[in-house]
């Protein structure tokens, strides 16, 4: 496959290294990742499409598809239904998550070669903060290509990566030029500006379909449009916080550390309902839904938290938060799900609701200062729950995988819940 690199030029005036060890950030994410590990895996799948996901008579949905099958229309959280009738003779396979996490673990580790601070988001994707590997000719571009090399060369799997100043930068510059990408955001404030002004205002993190939506009946349909409103205008379409979110990023502002899985001191979710919810029991429901997310990163992150969080935002914008501690440091969705649901009933709401989260924090060896040791956690854990749980949350968290956590409620299973 031909490599599709991109550089903007950089200005000649300006060296190559800076001087003062500038933020250099990799976005890597892995090209059709699923699909493209079966069609490693087994030789006659390459160059045809493969759909991995739900089978295409059941309900359900496609977790990835790759390229071949992408022409015809295929997408990730499409229906397999569809995906069928789009293309019949794909072949359609189930996700093997073992195999997908060996690989992903295996690639981490490559990372880990170029710098400590890496930051993996989900199972095919991570920021590297690369600041510390620059050396006079050897700038992010040189580390990116490496890196790609090293993944065809040891992996035999292709990624995109972007490389910026920051966070949003990289991310939004990896999607840009996909598979096998190689795209460089410029470093000058102004280059920085005309790289994000044509890109879609959907573009920016945190702007959803529903926002986007909004903000192009006000004519602001890109990034660009953005950059030209003062922040105060913004203000009064959106709010005055999320019009900061938004003005920052539009101009590529970002300072958001690459943080490593040992830094996390909390893990959490939340959920602003497009029109503020009345109906309890719905709010609740989508409660225990986050600490179902909640709990499938604190398993895979391998932590046990002390202590459950929520947050309830009413329409006022008027927000409370209540915490309470578990009987024992757990990661079962079982345990998060009741602390959470005794928090919330507690409150005894009777006012529409805007924003519900749920987060844990408290992780076990935080304060006891204990050297990291993963293999403890599993142990403890077993002592204190039934294995039929964790069996079940091992199951749930197999099959949700990246995109699934719509392809079925816990209610469902008939479980231990
Ligand atoms: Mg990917």
């Amino acid at each position: 496959m031909k490599s599709k690199t991109k550089v903007t030029p950089t200005k000649a005036h300006s060296p190559p290294v800076p001087p003062a060890a500038p933020r250099r950030i990799l976005h890597v994410d892995m090209d059709a990742f699923f699909a493209a590990i079966e069609q490693l895996d087994r030789p006659e799948l390459r160059g045809r499409p493969v759909v991995v996901g739900a089978p295409p008579d059941r309900r359900g949905v496609v977790c990835t598809a790759s390229y071949e099958a992408r022409r015809y229309g295929i997408h990730s959280a499409m229906p397999s239904r569809t995906a069928f009738q789009r293309c019949p003779h794909a072949v359609f396979l189930p996700p093997r998550f073992e195999r997908y996490a060996e690989i992903s673990g295996r690639i981490l580790a490559i990372f880990g070669r170029f710098t400590p601070l890496v930051e993996p988001v989900s199972i095919d994707e991570a920021f590297l903060d690369v600041g510390g590997a620059l050396r006079p000719g050897r700038d992010g571009v040189a580390i990116a290509r490496e890196l790609k090399r090293r993944l065809v060369d040891e992996i035999h799997l292709t990624g995109s990566v972007g490389v910026a100043p920051n966070k949003f930068l990289a991310k939004v510059a990896s999607d840009l030029h996909k598979p096998d990408g190689l795209t460089v955001v410029p470093t000058d404030a102004d280059d920085i500006l005309h790289f994000l002004a044509p890109l879609p205002v959907g573009r920016i993190w945190g702007v959803g379909k529903v926002t986007a939506e909004n903000l192009a009946r006000l004519g602001i349909r890109t990034i660009g449009d953005v950059q030209r409103l003062d922040e105060r205008t913004l203000a009064r379409f959106t709010g005055a916080t999320f019009a900061t979110h938004i003005w920052r990023l539009a101009r590529g502002l970002d300072d958001r550390p690459v943080i490593t899985e040992q830094d996390i001191k909390s893990i959490s979710n939340e959920e602003t309902f497009e029109e503020d919810r009345s109906d309890i029991a719905g709010v609740r429901q989508c409660l225990i839904e986050l600490a179902e997310k909640v709990g499938r990163r604190l398993r895979a992150s391998s932590k046990l938290a002390r202590t459950a969080v929520i947050k309830v935002r009413f329409s006022d914008f008027r927000t409370l938060t209540r915490q309470g501690g578990f009987a024992f440091p757990t990661a079962g969705d079982r345990e998060l799900i009741a602390a959470g649901l005794e928090l919330f009933d507690r409150l005894r709401i009777s006012q529409p609701v805007r924003l519900i989260g749920f987060g844990v924090t408290g992780f076990l060896g935080e304060d006891e200062r204990l050297p990291w040791q993963p293999s403890l956690f599993p142990e403890m854990d077993a002592r204190r729950r039934t294995e039929a749980a964790r069996a079940l949350d091992a199951a749930v968290d197999e099959l949700r995988g990246r995109y699934g956590s719509d392809i079925l409620r816990r209610g469902d299973w008939g479980g231990p819940d």
